[in-house]
């Protein structure tokens, strides 16, 4: 009878990253434990980590590269090329070759690229999968097919975070390691219900509250986190710069910034303090004309005075950027941490909590339209995911290659992306469940899980970790596929055609490329620290704590530039006594412990999708005259959800509302439409005004 056997990995879910390891025997995951010596998850694993892996054995599994019928009926010269390979799998797909899929989808792309150019193509996804297929995605798009259209997920997550923060400090990324939370004297989590989609780091925040009641906790409606803050500070829908201003602007008045800082590493702090003090909806005092919420007028300064006075850490989640000014809202959390010195040492920073396990991972590769490898400019700057939506709908973009994003169900507006794909070409997708995007697409090749493969994974602390598979599988990797598009359409002598063997082979190219960051990572130096992780730039050594001596902008120095709040949505219809008038509600959506962003993975596993098998409505309990009916349908002017559960709760303040969006049969996205960040274009997720219709 064989053994168990233990073999240590990173989990698969969210960007904390934690370290696993796999029970495995006869090439099964019997069972998922922490890692005994891991660093991030130090001992402990959510119930996605724990439980999340049935995936790797599911039906639901793409094992076969599938092809549509409808599509062979329109291109017979791809048919007559892979015909020897078909064998009918319904009345919709054909299975066939991994040889014959990348036939023809290199076959569409050389004539696509004959017919309507370079730029009728783009290539969506990334975060999901490991550094080097990232890699290898951009650089195939860019350089095989020449189109400089590529993007990934963070388009609908953390971008305004990597703008906000590049644009004030140079960098777009977390300053410190998660440890850091033991050493530092205050917290304010803002916009992140961290138990739920990040709770390994959350599991530090409440160890750390509980002993020095030291937390902040600011969010639209009250989270579990919040049982232990010291402060619980509820605010409207879309304030989050109001509020962060607000924050500045006690700091600024009552004299309590680091002057000494502010001098040495910051330029152009008059001015934001002239802008600042001289805007009305800056004074803490606004609260006091907002009915239900007058209460924040004093805990706003006094969060405000605790964090300027203390060795103190800020995090974010979606909850930030997931807004109109997004961008704005990092940038002025920055600013707080330029003003009061909270930055470039150890137990002081800022935590932008990513989401994807390698979303960090996919922006560091260059998959974003604007950034290189290690964010060096690129020689054509290509188009944002909705862009590229509105590209397909014009006629002008004609084929999308997908790794990896749910684009379906995950992105805002739906309804238009659904018609948008319509009118391509062609969409392949790589992935390793059949969700939704897969059901869409013309051809889907079925690729490694995480838990197959080996792969450096950057966490939202910059961490990387070296994946090694659990389990054995005949399933190409990503960048396999990649190579073998690749190798079918560029010239055997060219520099474009790749002769990598295996993952290392690429990440050793990745060091070279985008040796700012990686140089000193190599595969035995992160074999030999796998449960530490190195946290980048690694050079010799890792780098722990970022902007110890200088910030990342061309002069070293901090930037300030000042933004005010523009009045609008649930705080205007308060202003004007107008909340709830006509019949509307503030929606804001989000994340549950038991699932991951479309459940794809999650649902498979029925220990998790018992404990949450459909996304229900938070409803406040002083509301229910409005709610006549079990289940209610949302609706905009974009679409309509499908029926949503009720659960009325003391959660929620009256005239808002909470769902999650996991389920792709609840169409929640359906009713976002094109409102996203003014900068970066991130989809507006996070506040949403909505008619209720009673079922
Ligand atoms: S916190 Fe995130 S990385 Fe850790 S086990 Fe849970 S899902 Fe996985």
């Amino acid at each position: 009878m064989s053994e168990i056997k233990k073999i240590e990995s990173v989990c698969t879910y969210c960007g904390v990253g934690c370290d696993i390891e796999g029970h495995v025997k006869d090439n099964k995951i019997e069972h998922i434990s922490a890692s005994p010596n891991g660093v991030v998850s130090e001992g402990n694993l959510c119930i996605k980590g724990k439980y999340g892996f049935d995936f790797v054995t599911s039906e639901n599994r793409v094992t076969t590269p599938l092809i549509k019928k409808s599509f062979l009926e329109k291109n017979l010269e791809i048919l007559s090329a892979v015909a020897d390979s078909l064998v009918k799998k319904d009345d919709t797909w054909y299975e066939f070759s991994l040889d014959a899929a990348t036939t023809a989808v290199t076959m569409k792309l050389k004539e696509t690229i004959k017919n309507h150019g370079r730029h009728s193509i783009a290539s969506i996804g990334g975060a999901r999968t490991s550094c080097e297929s990232a890699y290898l995605w951009q650089k195939f798009t860019r350089h095989t097919i020449n189109s400089p259209h590529v993007d990934n997920c963070a388009r609908v997550c953390h971008s305004p975070s990597l703008k906000g923060m590049r644009k004030t400090i140079g960098e777009g990324a977390a300053t410190n390691p998660f440890n850091d939370i033991y050493e530092t004297e205050f917290m304010v989590v803002m916009g992140s219900n961290t138990t739920e989609a990040h709770p390994i780091v959350a599991n530090r925040m409440v160890k750390m509250a509980q002993q020095k009641h030291n937390l902040a906790v600011i969010e639209v409606r009250d989270i579990k986190l919040a049982k232990f803050s010291k402060y619980n500070a509820v605010i409207p829908h879309e304030a989050n710069l109001l509020v962060l201003n607000m924050m500045a602007y006690v700091i600024l008045e009552e004299e309590l910034y680091n002057k000494e800082f502010v001098a040495k590493r910051t330029k152009w702090f008059d001015e934001y303090k002239n802008k600042i003090l001289n805007d009305p909806y800056a004074n803490p005092e606004y609260f006091k004309n907002l009915e239900g919420y007058a209460h924040l007028a004093k805990m706003i300064p006094n969060i405000a005075r605790e964090y300027a006075l203390k060795k103190s850490m800020f995090f974010w989640g979606l909850g930030i950027t997931e807004h109109t000014d997004g961008s704005y809202a990092v940038m002025a959390i920055t600013h707080l941490a330029l003003l009061t010195g909270n930055i470039g040492k150890t137990g002081a920073g800022l935590m932008p909590l990513r989401g994807q396990n390698n979303v960090q991972g996919a922006c560091d590769m260059g998959c974003l339209p604007y950034y290189n490898p290690d964010y060096q400019e690129p020689k054509e700057v290509g188009l944002m995911t909705p862009q590229l939506v509105d590209e397909m709908l014009e006629g002008r973009l004609k084929v999308v290659l997908n790794m990896g994003e749910d684009i379906t169900h995950i992105h805002p507006n739906i309804n238009k992306i659904e018609k948008a794909i319509e009118h391509l070409d062609m969409i392949v997708v790589q992935e390793v469940m059949m969700n939704d995007i897969a059901q869409k697409a013309d051809i889907v090749i079925g690729v490694r899980s995480a838990y197959e493969k080996t792969g450096v994974y950057v966490n939202a602390m910059r961490r990387l970790h070296l994946s090694q598979p659990l389990v054995k599988s005949d399933l190409p990797d990503d960048w396999e596929v990649i190579k073998m598009f690749n190798n079918k359409m560029a010239d055997e002598n060219s520099e474009n055609y790749y002769k990598y063997e295996s993952s290392k082979d690429v990440w050793n190219e990745v060091r070279e490329v985008a040796h700012r960051r990686f140089s000193g990572a190599s595969y035995e130096k992160m074999e030999r620290h796998r449960s530490r992780g190195l946290q980048w730039p690694v050079y010799h050594e890792d780098t722990p704590v970022l902007h110890l001596l200088d910030f990342r902008t061309d002069d070293g120095l901090g930037h300030f530039s000042y933004h005010g709040y523009k009045l609008r949505g649930m705080v205007e219809e308060m202003l004007n006594n107008q909340l709830g008038s006509d019949g509307g509600y503030h929606l804001t959506t989000g994340r549950t412990l038991a699932h991951y962003n479309n459940a794809a993975q999650t649902k498979e596993s029925e220990k998790l999708n018992k404990r949450y098998d459909e996304d229900i409505l938070l409803v406040c309990e002083d509301d229910k005259k409005d709610f006549t009916s079990e289940f209610v349908v949302l609706k905009t002017e974009f679409g309509e959800t499908n029926p949503l559960r009720i659960k009325f709760t003391d959660k929620v303040k009256t005239q808002t509302l909470f769902t999650t969006f996991h389920h792709s049969k609840s169409r929640i996205n359906a009713i976002f439409g094109d409102k996203s960040d003014e900068l970066i274009l991130t989809a507006a997720f996070k506040s949403i005004k909505v008619e209720i219709i009673n079922q």
